[in-house]
């Protein structure tokens, strides 16, 4: 018998630690993670019309249209390596998104389990931004907190690592104000629901993979 998918989003702000902890996560569990902003960057990468769409957006620090973003993840979920389910990050960033994100579960036979959301107070994040470096694959490292071995390429395929243009303080900020005005009142709605899990992410990435392990019940 087919055990039901597993859904975990991960919501915090732009900085918080949702993707280095989605990484971990995802591979404990034994999960896909499914990156919106990592599927945006593919998109770029390549040129796609999607691609140039959303960096108009993106370099602006503001989100691409509920629309188009839907439609990219809805097609990521349905692949065959998502059977099991996925960890999102990135995913849903507006009221909008997460009713969509539940018909589309539904239909796929499973449900948002848990919503671990990662809370770090704006002042960190600019910082830790500023120092973020990035693979092409999606894996991120801080110059500071979470070094690569060798300046500045990938531990594991040893690809140059670059900074997001999206990541300079100016923009930080737009994206932390749009972050309050279209993401965190789905903090509010995952609660309703018995759902949410509060992270203290101010602490080491260890302890708060720790934190999500327990959470998550593992
Ligand atoms: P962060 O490091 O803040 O989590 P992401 O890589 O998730 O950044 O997102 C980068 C940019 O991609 C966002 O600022 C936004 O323009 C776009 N984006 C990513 N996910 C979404 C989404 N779910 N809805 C709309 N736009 C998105
Ligand atoms: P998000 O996906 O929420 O935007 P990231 O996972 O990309 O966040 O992390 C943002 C930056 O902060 C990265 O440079 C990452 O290495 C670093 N970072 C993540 N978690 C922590 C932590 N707990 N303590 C210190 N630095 C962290």
């Amino acid at each position: 018998m087919n055990k039901k998918a597993v859904y975990i989003i991960m919501l915090g702000p732009p900085g918080a630690g949702k993707g280095t902890q989605a990484e971990v996560l995802a591979e404990r569990m034994g999960l896909v993670h499914v990156s919106s902003g990592d599927l945006f960057r593919e998109n770029l990468s390549k040129e796609t019309e999607l691609g140039k769409l959303a960096q108009t957006f993106m370099s602006k620090g503001e989100l691409v249209p509920d629309d188009v973003t839907i439609a990219m993840v809805k097609d990521r979920l349905t692949r065959p390596d998502c059977e099991k389910g996925a960890v999102l990050d990135g995913f849903p960033r507006t009221p909008a998104q997460a009713e969509a994100l539940k018909v589309m579960l539904s239909s796929l036979g499973g449900d948002v389990t848990i919503v671990p959301f990662i809370n770090v107070p704006d002042e960190v994040l600019v910082e830790r931004l500023s120092g973020r470096w990035m693979s092409k694959s999606g894996r991120v490292y801080h110059a500071i907190t979470n070094p690569p071995l060798e300046k500045w390429f990938d531990d594991v395929d040893d690809s140059p690592l670059y900074q997001r243009e999206d990541d300079k303080p100016e923009t930080v900020r737009n994206r932390i104000q749009v972050y309050y005005k279209q993401t965190s009142p789905l903090i509010e709605y995952y609660k309703e629901q018995g759902k949410l899990i509060e992270i203290d992410g101010t602490q080491d990435i260890d302890k708060v993979t720790e934190d999500l392990m327990k959470a998550v019940g593992k």
